[in-house]
């Protein structure tokens, strides 16, 4: 009798930049609006956010635009303008990811 200690260690591996990983996606969903990534990493985010759903109820718009608000100027009053750029990205994507 002699049993294998295999199926332990399957789930091993540090991804540090898996685009499938919700985690990851939704800690640079921000530079992605912000057009900070190259074409292959926000290509991914995107394709990432219109098919998982879950990502995109977690991502928060109002806290995005915050964010980036922050990041810019300094101040915490979200221009609408703003906002509005942060939706249009993502119906922008969507659409996209219907058509494709
Ligand atoms: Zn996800």
């Amino acid at each position: 009798m002699s049993e294998k200690g295999e199926g332990m260690s399957e789930q091993a591996g540090t991804t540090a930049d898996d685009p499938d990983n919700c985690e990851h996606v939704l800690e640079r969903v921000y530079q992605f609006i912000d057009h900070e990534l190259d074409t292959a990493s926000s290509d991914a985010i995107r394709r990432h956010l219109v098919a998982c759903e879950p990502c995109l109820e977690r991502f928060d718009v109002e806290q995005a635009v915050k964010s980036l608000v922050r990041n810019r100027c300094g101040g915490d009053q979200a221009p609408s303008q703003l906002r509005d750029k942060v939706l249009g990205q993502l119906a922008a994507a969507k659409v996209q990811a219907s058509q494709a």
